[in-house]
């Protein structure tokens, strides 16, 4: 291998050596065969050692013959430190995985938007939240915001003069009791399906103190649907400063299933702009 490489050197050198001796033509013959002789050893001489150098740290010795000379073998057997492959970029350029991206809303403010990307912080409580009248509150005892009650009760008053007696579900939750919340329907559902029906804790319109969820004697949450009190709310509760943050058909804008029971009050000048407006209640606020 190495012999078959450098075997050609001696050759071609060996043949400049000759030539140049060739035009010096007054020195004797035998003293010029000598010199030719010991010229060409010392150039086969060198270029051997030259070659099984190069050769040792190469790891080329099994290149097929004929292989240019010069490329492969050289590059390579006195790599140093300094010439290794660059390490891979620093860890800190990665996008950072979690909660990051989630804007933390200011706590107190009635219209901020809360979906998916919006937040409250996690000890945002209304420092003014008073009970609601046992008559209205189904399932134990409720709270809201007292601008939040006054509403509802005008919009209660309203449905019973239309026939449909109108009761309060939900109201106010905590942070910590939407945590609760959110982890019974994972438990129940899965994270998927909660995910649609169920606000994580901090993303709930609940923890406000301004939002109710309503329904019926015997129809609560799934089971209002479809009612005749669901079609009341959806047309009225506007004139009484609430919109519903959930319709039919705008899960894709909302992030939510159409809940037809959940209403949010943001008083009645920007309820009669909503809903004129078309929008879903999260488009609008995010728009303001
Ligand atoms: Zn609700």
């Amino acid at each position: 291998m190495a012999g078959s490489k450098s075997g050609a050197r001696p050759t071609r050198r060996n043949g400049r050596t000759v030539g140049r001796a060739g035009n010096s033509g007054p020195w004797p013959k035998v003293f010029l065969a000598a010199l030719v002789s010991l010229t060409a050893s010392i150039v086969v001489l060198v270029l051997v050692a030259a070659d099984s150098f190069t050769g040792d740290g190469s790891g080329s010795g099994g290149a097929p013959a004929g292989e240019p000379d010069t490329p492969v073998s050289v590059a390579t057997p006195s790599a140093t430190p300094g010439e290794l492959p660059s390490p891979p970029p620093a860890s800190t350029e990665r996008p950072t995985p979690g909660p990051d991206g989630i804007v933390v809303v200011a706590c107190g403010d009635i219209l901020v938007p809360l979906d998916k990307q919006h937040r409250l912080p996690a000890d945002c409580e209304p420092p003014d939240l008073v009970r609601l009248p046992d008559d209205i509150s189904h399932g134990g005892a409720q709270y809201l915001r007292p601008e939040a009650l006054d509403a509802l009760l005008s919009l209660l008053d309203a449905a019973r003069r239309d026939g449909y007696e109108l009761l309060v579900n939900s109201s106010y939750r905590s942070y910590a009791v939407q945590e609760q919340t959110y982890a019974t329907w994972v438990s129940l559902y899965g994270q998927e399906y909660a995910d649609r029906t169920s606000a994580r804790p901090g993303h709930s319109e609940h923890q406000l103190g301004t939002t109710v969820d309503v329904g019926a004697r015997g129809r609560f949450l799934e089971d209002f649907v479809g009612t005749p009190e669901a079609d009341w709310l959806a047309e009225n509760a506007w004139k009484y400063g609430f919109i519903v943050s959930y319709p039919e058909g705008k899960e894709r804008i909302t992030g939510y299933a159409y809940e037809p029971w959940h209403i949010r009050y943001v008083g009645p000048d920007v309820a009669a702009d909503v809903h004129h407006s078309g929008l879903t209640l999260r488009e609008y606020l995010l728009k303001r």
